[in-house]
């Protein structure tokens, strides 16, 4: 039998899912070819003569030549999420700190200033607070409602970075708000989607213009990896790989086999994980020991309406404060069998986590304040096990 001639996937044309299978992959008819992806196991890549070197030494090739500065493996994961986001290219890292930090310092040097919302991932926060200061880069924080965002312009500011849904209180930024703000001052402007994932929102077509992910969560899914990603056009992405080459936060091409397959299910994921974390918000919401429920799908949350707006779902992850606080809190944690006590999110299993002694440690009262964690706020990633059993779990774990 002939071989059938070559199809290309069109993320265009194809529906989010079959772009998650098939976006990036290489063609794959005819006899022999590996429908999974083969890991290029390797640090290094051979030329057929010094002539084909000097090409690559003169930005003439674009032959592989290292696996810090690209891997097969690693092209069809960069190739696979800028399909899913809409993005003209990617670049994978090593975690999602190396992107967020290859992003930022891509875009920003001594002098400028940056505006950042004040409820992000611990680790950016920190980032921001410990590490640019010192490098000559000043940090403006405004909250979620971006109230005062206007008088944090100065000449000087340059990027707009937001998180939306927040980690771990689940506060919503207005995605138009700060992107009208962001055109009207000419800033770049990044914005971290692990929370949200391509499924339920993609910011590049509302003309943010680099995305970044800790792909450790739901991208990858199965809490086997630490990975990230960085999307957006080939300018910017140029910009953010010469930053991952020499800063050296390069993923592992076994790494990137794992996001491969994780970003294959991503969508059938978030659907059932997103319905699990419904049925979780609302149990929790009618218990007599819950104060309150940060779920953004439920109509108690402050930002519901925005969710509805700006989402088409309202996510995988939830928090909850006990009427006990903190002994309260940790009791909870410490009785769950199901749930596990891990940090971490957006993987299969369900996890829950106390934020002050995981991704907000180190921070003051008044901190913790402005990120709006009390010392007894739980945080709960839903996975996807059956609803009953984990209501079952929740119902032991807080009697
Ligand atoms: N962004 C968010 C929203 C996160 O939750 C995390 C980690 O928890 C990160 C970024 C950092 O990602 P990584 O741990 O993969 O470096």
């Amino acid at each position: 039998m002939k071989n059938k001639p070559a199809r290309k996937h069109n993320s265009q044309k194809h529906g989010p899912q079959t772009t998650a299978i098939h976006g990036g992959e290489p063609p794959r008819h005819g006899v022999g070819a590996p429908v999974g992806t083969p890991i290029s196991r390797t640090s290094t890549f051979t030329f057929s003569s010094t002539a084909e070197m000097k090409l690559w030494a003169e930005g003439k090739s674009k032959a592989y030549i290292y696996s810090r500065y690209g891997n097969p493996t690693l092209s069809v994961a960069e190739g696979k999420i800028a399909a899913l986001e809409g993005g003209e290219a990617a670049v994978v890292t090593a975690s999602g700190m190396a992107a967020i930090s290859s992003a930022l310092l891509g875009v920003l040097k001594c002098g400028d200033e940056l505006i950042s919302t004040s409820q992000v991932y611990g680790g950016s926060y920190r980032l921001m607070r410990d590490v640019f200061p010192d490098m000559g880069i000043k940090v403006h924080q405004v909250g979620t409602d971006l109230a005062g965002l206007e008088e944090l312009a100065t000449p000087r500011t340059k990027c707009l970075y937001v998180e939306t849904p927040t980690n771990p209180t689940l506060r919503l930024v207005d995605l138009n708000k700060a992107i009208a703000f962001a055109k009207k001052h000419k800033l770049i402007a990044i914005i971290d989607n692990t929370f949200a994932t391509p499924v339920l929102q993609n910011p590049l077509a509302m003309g943010y213009d680099i995305v970044v992910h800790s792909a450790t969560k739901a991208l990858a899914g199965h809490s086997d990896v630490i990975a990230g990603v960085a999307v957006g056009n080939k300018h910017w992405m140029d910009r953010i790989r010469h930053m991952v080459i020499y800063l050296g936060g390069s993923m592992d091409p076994g790494a990137a086999y794992l996001l491969i397959r994780g970003m294959k299910t991503l969508g059938v994921r978030m659907e059932r994980q997103c319905e699990n974390a419904m049925i979780v918000a609302r149990f929790l919401e009618t218990h007599p020991k819950v104060a309150r429920v940060h779920y953004p799908g439920l109509p108690s949350h402050p930002d519901h309406k925005l969710a509805r707006k700006q989402m088409r779902g309202f996510g995988t992850m939830l928090a909850f404060d006990l009427k006990g606080g903190l002994p309260a809190a940790r009791r909870f944690c410490d009785r769950v069998q199901l749930f596990l006590l891990a940090a971490s999110l957006g993987g299969v299993e369900s996890l829950v986590i106390l934020p002050i002694y995981s991704s907000h440690y180190n921070m003051s009262a008044e901190e913790l304040k402005r990120a709006d964690v009390s010392p007894g706020t739980v945080r709960v990633s839903v996975g996807l096990e059956d609803a009953k059993d984990l209501i079952a779990d929740l119902k032991q774990a807080l009697a």
